[in-house]
């Protein structure tokens, strides 16, 4: 693992809707180790959520992910190199290669370390168990969490596409989350934990998603029981950013302090 944090800023600067390729990753040697995020949670926040890059082209960068699509038609967990898209009817599907991507992280996992959690009740004790390892790790290194299980209670959401003019992503959950809580349900929760100094690109701290081992459920997390299972971990660090030349991007202010708005949306908090 690299020491060094390196920011690479990779504008797109070609006339597409996809402008933003960069350097592509193999998934082999030493590229394994960067964090790839499509925009800002920011830009996403205030209601940009027009595709700035393909599935197929996410999947260049990573094989553990998540993020939502184009009109925030749900959500998105990558697991083990597949793209799966939970919908706002609560079904789950592959996206389509051709599917476009307004917001994402991914990385390639390698498993750095793991940890066995016992008798966690709720969320913020995953929450609490989680930066424990990343305390005694380095905090100032980004996190993918892989953590697979039985879960006595998997409470997730999603929410229904959205049409143009896009409201701000608090002012269209409002109306259109859907949220599903399941029993005894077996699958993965897959996590991105952002240090503090993110916050300004994407929410510093965790955020979780779900999905069912028969690739049926799944979801942005809200909450979990579970007795027991084991959280295997990456730390990356490296950073890479893939922002758009669209011209309503552009024109967004996006210095702009929404992290209140962020809150609300990431834990349904106000
Ligand atoms: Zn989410």
């Amino acid at each position: 693992m690299k020491k060094l944090l390196a920011i690479a800023l990779a504008a797109g600067m070609m006339l597409s809707a996809t402008a933003c390729s960069s350097q592509k990753n193999s998934g082999e040697g030493k590229d394994r180790e960067t964090i790839y995020q499509v925009a800002l949670l920011q830009s996403l926040t205030q209601g940009y959520y027009d595709g700035i890059i393909k599935v197929s082209e996410l999947k260049e960068h990573g094989d553990i992910g998540i993020g939502t699509f184009e009109g925030v038609n749900g959500e998105m967990i990558v697991l083990d190199g597949t793209v799966y898209q939970a919908l706002g009817d609560g079904t789950v599907q592959k996206a389509a290669d051709d599917e476009t991507v307004p917001f994402s992280n991914v990385t390639f996992f390698d498993k750095d370390g793991s940890v066995e959690l016992s008798d966690i009740s709720n969320v913020n004790a995953l929450k609490e168990k989680l930066s424990a390892v990343v305390e005694e790790n380095g905090k100032n290194l980004f996190y993918f969490v892989k953590m697979s299980g039985t879960f006595e209670k998997m409470n997730v959401r999603s929410e229904l596409k959205q049409e143009k003019p896009y409201k701000t992503l608090d002012k269209a959950l409002e109306t259109d989350q859907t949220e599903f809580s399941y029993d005894n349900i077996s699958g993965t929760v897959v996590a991105l934990y952002c240090p503090d100094y993110m916050n300004g690109l994407n929410t510093p701290g965790w955020h979780f998603h779900f999905i069912s081992d028969d690739k049926t459920k799944g979801g942005h997390l809200l909450d979990l029981k579970f007795a027991k299972a084991t959280a295997e971990y990456d730390a990356t660090p490296e950073f890479e950013m893939c922002l758009t030349d669209n011209g309503d991007f552009q024109k967004m202010e996006l210095s702009k302090d929404v992290s209140d708005a962020i809150k609300k949306v990431e834990t349904n908090e106000d």
